[in-house]
């Protein structure tokens, strides 16, 4: 008898779990693709390591653009 309620609760615990991996309603499922949240910005070369980064997280300085402080001041790549 207590193997019985075993297996029962063991069923529950499997029906339980793949609720939880699909998510819930399966049939209800979007496949809707979230809207972009940020719009395209313009990207700017960092004058060091020539990383593209967007201009607002990067820093202009002395007509360059930088992706960081750091870069900022080690300076511009020397062409070799
Ligand atoms: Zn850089």
């Amino acid at each position: 008898m207590i193997k019985l309620l075993m297996f029962i609760f063991l069923l529950l615990v499997i029906y339980y779990v793949r609720r939880v991996v699909q998510g819930g309603h399966s049939s209800t499922r979007t496949n809707t693709q979230q809207p972009i949240a940020r719009e395209a910005e313009t990207m700017g070369e960092c004058a060091h390591c020539g990383v593209l980064v967007p201009m607002s997280e990067g820093r202009q300085a002395n007509g360059l653009f930088y992706c960081s402080a750091e870069h900022e001041s080690l300076g511009p790549r020397e062409v070799k």
